[in-house]
């Protein structure tokens, strides 16, 4: 299997190269040159969630020995990182599944991914001719940097430095990022919001005379987000884990197609689904669930891709996106492989915020819908879910459930379906209290957690309430200009990790 761009048709590079670049020369995003094909699911009934991580990342990640990718699944899908045994567990409710995927170190569904994806890199950097080490630069509205905190934390030769805006992102997880141990972790916070830190860290891949100077110390600079295939692919895994678990709990028949909703911000996790659609997985409708910053609901429902809003921040934070990245794949796959469309469009998407797809591309997508929910719907869902199902979810969860709700009375469509849940209600105590009309005044985040435990009685993740006992190791801010001289004085400080 090679990897191939979305905006050149002449590169062709092997995984473990795709891994380590993380995006291609020319600006485009690596694609696997085919989908598998993995037929029926029989011969995967009794595989456990990392043997068939092992089974269905094989199939794209062609040069690692088997040594290495079952060092990886171990290393990656075990009771220290998850809590839950089925690793994504399903919960039932009358009329919808439910996949937790937030039961991994950090209480977020990033951690399906980035649990994995540090092996992965150490792997493929062991094999490397030009560096020996590398340095992972992320910038998070919340949930990707802590996750990739605990993944690269204590990696030998990688160093991870987080950027997170001062004010942008909740109590919860700014302590989970100031917590972090880890003698190769740098964590930053930015007098600004996300853009600010997102736009230093592109100028810092930008910065040819920086990143000169690494190489010639034989360091790559690399980054953890979500257009790398090392995320992007793993999450492939737990849509064949749901359909067996549905299969084996008696819930669906075999081959019996179900839909999918996710919640979706960086368009990732549903590009994952389509993925497995692809690969053979009976899968009806993929629906596209956003929340106010409702981008991706005109793109699929009407073919126009319009960034001119302003980012409306909502209590689903993960979400409040205006530039989904993986749609450039989606794209490319939708368009047949057309690198010279995707390049034009996302030329379009640079220079004018705005593009248009044609109708061939658009009719393409017909097994996706969209749809979006307003704070008032989110909170509603929220308050109706535990009142009539004693279920718990959280606000990403819960627009996912209100667009699902929007899809059913649209189309009246009965076919059995699984919604994504993608982060511990415990990550978004308050906002939750507040849906359930429960004051939180003067009370702290751990107070607050508790409060809406003894309301629910759902466990507190330990990872959660243990952060109140543990000491602050970053509390530094930074002005924009002055970060790229902190992140120096990281990589110098830290020169033999
Ligand atoms: C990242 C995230 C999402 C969005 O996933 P994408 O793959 O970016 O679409 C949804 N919910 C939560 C809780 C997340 O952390």
């Amino acid at each position: 299997m090679k990897f191939k761009s979305t905006r050149d048709s002449n590169v062709y590079i092997d995984s473990k190269n795709a891994l380590l670049k993380g995006i291609s020369d020319e600006g485009g995003l690596f694609i696997p040159e085919e989908f598998p094909k993995l037929g029926s699911i029989n011969h995967m009934m009794d595989m456990q969630y990392k043997d068939l991580a092992y089974y269905i990342l094989g199939k794209f990640f062609t040069d690692f020995t088997p040594e290495e990718l079952s060092a990886c699944v171990n290393g990656a899908y075990n009771s220290t990182n998850f809590s839950d045994p089925y690793i994504a567990p399903i919960r039932k409710t009358s009329d919808r599944y439910f996949v937790e995927l937030y039961h991994g170190r950090t209480s977020a569904f990033k951690d399906m991914a980035l649990s994995i994806f540090p092996y992965f890199i150490q792997t493929a950097l062991k094999t490397s001719e030009e560096f020996d080490n590398i340095v992972i630069l992320v910038a998070t509205s919340g949930d990707t940097g802590k996750a990739a905190l605990e993944g690269f934390k204590d990696v030998d030769n990688i160093r991870i430095a987080v950027l997170y805006p001062q004010d942008g992102v909740s109590s919860i997880q700014k302590l989970q990022m100031q917590t972090q141990e880890g003698n190769n972790t740098y964590v930053l916070g930015v007098v600004g919001n996300f853009d600010d830190c997102q736009t230093t860290v592109k100028n810092i891949f930008a910065n040819k005379e920086f990143n000169k100077k690494l190489n010639e110390d034989r360091i790559q600079l690399s980054s953890a987000n979500s257009i790398n295939v090392g995320r992007l692919l793993p999450q492939i895994v737990y849509y064949y884990s749901s359909y067996i678990n549905l299969l084996k709990f008696g819930e669906i028949k075999n081959n019996e197609k179900i839909n999918i909703v996710v919640p979706t911000g960086n368009f990732g996790n549903i590009l994952a689904a389509y993925y497995a659609k692809e690969m053979g997985l009976p899968i009806n409708k993929l629906i596209c669930a956003s929340n106010d910053n409702n981008v991706l609901t005109d793109f699929i429902n009407k073919g126009i891709y319009d960034k001119n809003n302003d980012l409306i921040l909502t209590t689903s934070p993960s979400m409040d996106v205006l530039v989904s990245s993986n749609v450039e794949r989606f794209l490319y796959h939708m368009s047949n492989e057309n690198t010279d469309i995707v390049s034009d469009l996302m030329k379009k998407l640079n220079e004018k915020g705005r593009y248009e797809i044609d109708d061939s591309i658009l009719n393409n997508m017909d097994f996706m819908n969209a749809y979006y929910a307003k704070e008032e719907e989110v909170n509603e869902k929220i308050l109706s879910t535990l009142l009539n199902e004693k279920y718990l979810i959280d606000t990403h969860t819960a627009v996912a459930s209100v667009a699902y709700d929007k899809y059913l009375k649209e189309t009246d469509d009965r076919t059995k379906t699984l919604i994504d849940s993608t982060a511990s209600p415990y990550k978004f105590s308050k906002d939750i209290l507040k849906a359930l009309d429960i004051d939180t005044n003067n009370l702290n985040d751990f107070e607050i957690m508790n409060k809406l435990h003894n309301i629910t009685s759902v466990p507190i993740p330990k990872n959660l309430s243990s952060l109140q006992n543990k000491e602050i190791r970053f509390n530094e801010y930074s002005k924009k200009e002055d970060i790229l001289n902190n992140i120096k004085k990281f990589i110098g400080d830290n020169n033999n990790a």
